[in-house]
């Protein structure tokens, strides 16, 4: 039986590398043995790799692999393998292909009847999951959201009764807007948590509800930097058989700062279609728990 990751014909092998997202004592013995094998390595940012290969001294060629030449160049790498040489590829820091370019070229190497190998690693939405104490059975990872608010809102919704726990990635520029969102979508109570800086000297996981997570960011500018991960409890049905939606929650909220419970709870039915007397049982447990 060939060892796994061992190739057993005239061809090369594809093998996809994962690289350290931060402490660099997270690289593999096999991705280094690896790395260093192979006839060429395909990286995101050659200008940004050549320094990670550079402090584990290794001197193997680089080729660019990136989101725009990945479709066009694939035949140069599988020229390579055809030829029987092996190919590595890497991001520039994690898992390639998550949220990160690879996905045309193994695509490629596969369909061409090509052995593609997985070197596993270092990947942020696993580690960040591996510790949030957040439900780990099932979860669903959404990668980036829209950069403006109207689309970031809509993907949230259609994600807004997922019961499985959400992983977000995000730009740190774009923390709080994304976290002002998902408050205004799941609700203030969802429980959260955002892994910011994973490995890194100032990592941070920080699991909250999602206002005081919100709040905890927006305090606190320092929290509005570095890589973040943030991930979200899936949905739990309300005990009520009525279940009342963020966005009505939202428009309570809003009633319940300007008039008396009994009249915010009317006009909130009124505006939404909600019924009067739940939105005035859920108003009744929001004064408790304020
Ligand atoms: N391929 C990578 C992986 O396996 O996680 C992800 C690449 S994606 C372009 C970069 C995003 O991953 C960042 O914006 C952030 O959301 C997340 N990320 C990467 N490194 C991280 C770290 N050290 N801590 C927290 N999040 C990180």
């Amino acid at each position: 039986m060939t060892a796994p990751g061992a190739s057993n014909s005239a061809t090369g092998t594809l093998y996809v590398v994962a690289t350290p997202i931060g402490n660099l004592d997270d690289m593999s013995a096999r991705a280094l043995k690896i790395l260093g094998d192979v006839a060429l390595i395909a990286a995101e940012d050659t200008r940004h790799s050549v320094r990670l290969l550079q402090h584990f001294g290794i001197n193997t060629p680089l080729a660019a692999c990136h989101e725009h030449n990945e479709r066009d160049e694939g035949g140069r790498f599988l020229d390579k393998l055809r030829a029987g040489e092996s190919v590595a590829l890497i991001s520039d820091a994690g898992t390639p292909l998550i949220s990160d370019p690879g996905y045309h070229l193994v695509r490629q190497v596969r369909a061409a009847g090509i052995q593609v190998v997985p070197v596993p690693g270092p990947c942020a939405l696993i580690a960040a999951l591996s510790a949030a104490g957040l439900p780990s059975d099932r979860f669903i990872f959404e990668g980036f959201l829209p950069a403006k608010t109207v689309g970031r809102r809509s993907r949230l919704e259609q994600v807004r009764e997922e019961p499985r726990t959400l992983i977000f990635y995000e730009a740190p520029h774009r923390i709080l807007e994304c976290l002002q969102d998902m408050e205004l979508v799941f609700g203030p109570d969802r429980p959260a948590l955002l892994a910011r800086e994973l490995t890194k000297t100032f990592e941070t996981l920080k699991g909250l509800p999602l206002s005081e997570l919100r709040a905890f960011v927006e305090a606190d500018s320092n929290q509005q930097r570095g890589e973040c991960v943030v991930l979200v409890a899936g949905w739990t049905a309300p005990e009520s058989d009525e279940a009342v939606s963020a966005e009505v929650m939202r428009v309570l909220d809003l009633l319940l700062k300007e008039m008396p419970l009994k009249r915010a709870a009317a006009l909130a039915a009124e505006i939404t279609g909600a019924r009067k007397n739940v939105l005035y049982q859920v108003a009744l447990e929001r004064q408790k728990s304020s």
